[in-house]
């Protein structure tokens, strides 16, 4: 008994959902979700490079002390006595500014981070105004004073950046992943509204259309070009354009 009922369940189960020939909305709407499928990763790529979600800009200020012998000392501003062994007779001679950008990059999750060049500015004393972005030769006795103070100071990452030992670009998978989902979920969206709105508009140019054909029907004109048809009475079609006349 309750082994028949299910089984005529499953029968009607598989019924409903047998392929039969579908409707041409029914295709078009397969169709424009797996359009919105193969469109995800171009989607997500596209923002990825184009979008800029914000930029940050992390400004690291230190001071340069020059002792009588010439040597060069440099301590990061708040550290600046603390760890850097300035001598007595030392002076401060200048300051100096590392400015590393960061652009993040993505929506609505951050993918990707992108540093610009680090830019060096430099305020020496002896040398009048100060430089917005100087590029120290690597191994000159300034830059590894300043290297020496940032490390100090615990700014590791700032000084890669600086060097050009990190990626410019970095990646995070999780938020590639977590977009994909959103810019399908977006762009499917998009694609049902579409489809929605011509599947509307064709019922109704349809129910104007039939409403048409009915009047003229009345009027006993051609249906389908209203071709007065009353004085034609013994043709079966519209002198006109050929349709049946019924
Ligand atoms: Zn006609």
């Amino acid at each position: 008994m309750v082994v028949r009922m299910i089984r005529n369940k499953l029968r009607l189960i598989r019924y409903y959902s047998a392929d039969r020939p579908r409707s041409v909305w029914g295709r078009a709407t397969n169709i424009a979700f797996a359009a919105a499928l193969a469109l995800t990763a171009p989607a997500v790529w596209l923002v990825d490079r184009a979008y800029v979600l914000r930029v940050s800009q992390l400004h690291i200020s230190g001071r340069l002390n020059e002792s009588a012998d010439g040597t060069v000392w440099g301590g990061v501003v708040p550290d600046v006595g603390l760890r850097s062994p300035v001598g007595d007779d030392s002076v401060m001679s200048g300051m100096f500014q590392l400015a590393i950008g960061t652009e993040h990059h993505g929506w609505p999750f951050e993918s990707s981070r992108r540093h610009p060049r680090a830019q060096l500015g430099l305020d020496l004393f002896a040398r009048g105004e100060p430089q917005a972005d100087v590029d120290l030769p690597a191994g000159s006795p300034l830059r590894a004073a300043i290297e020496l103070a940032l490390l100090e100071a615990g700014h590791d990452e700032a000084v890669a950046l600086w060097q050009g030992e990190l990626p410019a670009v970095s990646h995070r998978l999780s938020a590639w992943l977590a977009n994909g989902v959103v810019w399908y979920l977006l762009l499917s969206y998009t694609a049902w509204l579409g489809i929605s709105f011509s599947r509307f508009t064709s019922r109704v140019v349809q129910v104007g259309r039939h409403a048409r054909q009915q009047q003229r029907h009345r009027e006993g004109r051609c249906v389908a070009c209203g071709y007065d048809l009353r004085a034609s009475e013994f043709s079966e079609r519209c002198p006109e354009c050929g349709t049946l006349a019924e």
